[in-house]
């Protein structure tokens, strides 16, 4: 028989365990796979067997480089290649890679962010194997390949430095809390809790001549300049529409490419606005996933230059136009099947044990989940009325709160309604228990809770680090005091109980973009962190350091040094797209005009009023244009002598942008196309 395409090429890149089986001693594979699933170190000698297979495998395949993967707090993943070339004792050449090469690498922890924890002088840190998350192969243009091993990042003193080594620490003690909890309630057979994660990804594809002609989108990847397109998103003609040929040939292109890295490409589409897309595979392993999303990423970026277009990763790269999300579907399962958020699983009080869990974990901490999101581009995003509001709620549907009502009687609704639509030659199916509710940033949607807020070009691991801690946090808690009791499971419904009592405030089913749900919600205690700059100090507070320490998931140090990590990057993104909006003035912008008022001028030899009117309002416009922009230079070298963030130079910054944007977008629609300044929206969205 025929294998299948997805079949043929599926993992092909991956060095799985099926993998390393093949190319080790049977004793020692079983060892390593023992150890692996004990979460334990490996020991030398199985390491060193391990990595012999990798390299085997690697260049049976065509490697001829090795590189630590890793994920730096600059949002982009870092690499070091080096060949297997080496010398053995006698002089030969050999291609070597041993347990040493794989399990610790070095870079120099000083040029990464590190809030000032590493100083020049001090600049070792290390690359540490993750065997959680499987080797790869990456293979360039011309057919080069390397073998790519996942690792965390640390510096000298083992403080993290990236984005995995909190995201495994939290999965840890996530397992370890759902684990004590799970014992207590009789389910001796578990003993491992694993934390799954979708992640939907949203970006737009636009023209690769276009981004290379404009500034902005290549420096900051988001348009400073640009009207509205003539027709946008209104038509709902986008959304699910018809696939362009060269989109499907792009599509199919990714998925084959990811598909060879084990990632299980699932679902592409149109999304709302014009030239956007989502691609969602399926649920993985969180830390798994978080590797897969940031490769989804490379990889969408790569096919595309294939096709003669650029992806735009941005969550917001053309005003007055959807911007894009990255949805976590987050999930909780036990080894032995169970997912502990699906609402139908028979023991209910063990579903609403968790679910009211989570429940607790956003009421007390919904300020830390808010602050995950905080980023400049997302800034542009939350808040529209296309992406959740910056209000965090949680939505839980009808069914669950029937449920909750019920607690304690056995019989509580968990049978489907039945979809009929008036067609008796239609079938009649089952329709999901409550509807959706797209407004809602943490959503139940009956077998996960979905986290709507987070920015496209976000990575998971951070936001996906957050929830874990706050729920491992709840559970704790939950269990020390379980394991006082003699009969901890007749304690469950007063615990579920008082879970929602407490803290149902919460608890939002209704229109997220409401105004009235913002009077609400201030009446029900709960803060709204608008933007950015209005969240990044809640990591300094006391009660979210004690929840990262208690939880082993970052210490105070390594917390404050991702708070100054966050500001910095973002104070120097809005640099850059200072410095960005004020070179296309100059050398775009500016000239464009000239070249129009003198076209006007020459052809303007009757004189015409209309004309000298069009001549006025350009001239006033270029005079405005460079007046704004003086302004500008001056707000940033007051933002560069300050040394903390100063709120009101950036909020100077950020409205004198706005308002050079708007003076040229003003006019834009009368410059003629030979001698517009950039492609325009419609040039680029159509
Ligand atoms: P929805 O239609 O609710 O958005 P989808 O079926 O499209 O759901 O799934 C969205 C993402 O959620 C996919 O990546 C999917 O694999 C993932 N997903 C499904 N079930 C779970 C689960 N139990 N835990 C985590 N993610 C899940
Ligand atoms: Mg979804």
């Amino acid at each position: 028989m025929k294998k299948s395409i997805v079949k043929k090429v599926f993992s092909k890149h991956v060095c799985h365990d099926g993998v390393l089986k093949r190319y080790m001693n049977i004793c020692t594979y079983i060892k390593y796979i023992k150890i692996k699933e004990s979460g334990c170190p490996l020991d030398k000698h199985t390491a060193n067997c391990v990595a012999k297979a990798m390299k085997t495998w690697a260049i049976n395949n065509g490697a001829t480089h090795y590189s630590h993967w890793f994920a730096p707090l600059t949002g982009k993943t870092a690499e070091k290649q080096t060949s297997f070339i080496d010398l053995n004792k006698k002089g030969e050449l050999i291609e070597e890679f041993n347990e040493k090469s794989l399990i610790k690498g070095e870079a120099d922890a000083s040029s990464f962010p590190n809030g000032g924890e590493r100083m020049t002088f001090e600049a070792r840190g290390y690359t540490v194997w993750d065997y959680t998350s499987p080797a790869f192969i990456k293979e360039d243009k011309t057919g080069n390949k390397v073998l790519y091993i996942p690792t965390a990042f640390c510096s000298y003193n083992g403080t993290a430095l990236d984005e995995k080594t909190p995201l495994l620490r939290s999965i840890e003690s996530l397992n370890k809390e759902s684990l004590r909890i799970l014992k207590l309630l009789g389910y001796k057979k578990v003993n491992k809790v694993i934390c799954n994660i979708g992640g939907e990804q949203e970006y737009f594809l636009i023209k690769k001549e276009h981004f290379d002609s404009r500034l902005d989108l290549k420096v900051t990847n988001h348009t400073l300049f640009g009207s509205k397109p003539t027709r946008s998103q209104d038509y709902y003609s986008h959304y699910f529409g018809i696939i362009d040929d060269e989109i499907s040939a792009f599509m199919h292109e990714v998925d084959a490419e990811l598909w060879k890295l084990g990632i299980m490409a699932k679902l592409q589409h149109n999304e709302v606005a014009p030239a956007q897309y989502e691609l969602v595979p399926i649920y993985a392993p969180a830390n798994i996933a978080c590797d897969q999303n940031q490769l989804i990423m490379e990889v969408i970026k790569k096919v595309a230059k294939h096709h003669n277009l650029e992806a735009l990763f941005h969550e917001k790269p053309f005003s007055n136009v959807n911007g894009s999300g990255k949805h976590i579907n987050w999930s909780l399962s036990t080894n032995t099947g169970i997912n502990l958020f699906d609402s139908t699983i028979e023991d209910k009080n063990l579903f609403l044990l968790f679910f009211t869990s989570m429940i607790v974990a956003i009421d007390r901490y919904y300020k830390l989940i808010r602050t995950s999101t905080a980023t400049r581009g997302n800034d542009f995003r939350l808040g529209g009325n296309e992406a959740p509001p910056t209000l965090i709620s949680v939505f839980i549907g009808e069914n669950i709160e029937k449920m909750l009502n019920s607690i304690g009687n056995k019989n509580t609704a968990t049978k489907k309604p039945i979809l009929d639509v008036g067609v008796n030659s239609l079938p009649k199916t089952k329709k999901d228990f409550c509807d959706r509710n797209r407004t809602s940033p943490f959503a139940y949607t009956g077998n996960k809770f979905e986290f709507r807020m987070v920015g496209s070009a976000q990575t998971l691991s951070w936001p996906c680090t957050c929830i874990n801690t706050i729920m491992a946090k709840v559970l704790k808690e939950t269990a020390d005091k379980l394991e006082t009791l003699t009969a901890p499971k007749t304690e469950i419904t007063n615990i579920i109980k008082t879970n929602i009592e407490k803290h149902k405030r919460i608890i939002f089913n209704g229109n997220g973009y409401d105004d009235s749900w913002k009077e609400e919600a201030k009446n029900r205690g709960l803060v709204e962190y608008k933007d950015s700059l209005s969240c990044f100090n809640n990591l300094a507070d006391t009660d979210i350091i004690e929840l990262f320490e208690s939880t082993n998931v970052l210490n105070k140090n390594e917390l404050s040094l991702r708070k100054s990590t966050f500001e910095k990057t973002y104070v120097e993104t809005i640099k850059v797209e200072a410095k960005t909006i004020t070179e296309m003035t100059f050398k775009n912008v500016l000239p464009s005009i000239n070249k129009f008022v003198s076209e006007l001028t020459l052809s303007n030899k009757i004189e015409n009023k209309e004309l000298n009117k069009i001549v006025e309002i350009l001239n006033k416009t270029a005079s405005n244009l460079i007046k704004l922009n003086e302004k500008l230079s001056k707000l940033l070298i007051k933002l560069n002598t300050k040394n903390s963030i100063e709120l009101k130079t950036l909020k100077d910054i950020n409205s004198t942008m706005e308002e050079i944007r708007t003076t040229y977008d003003n006019i834009e629609l009368y410059i003629p196309e030979n001698i517009k300044p950039f492609p325009s929206y419609n040039d680029m969205l159509f």
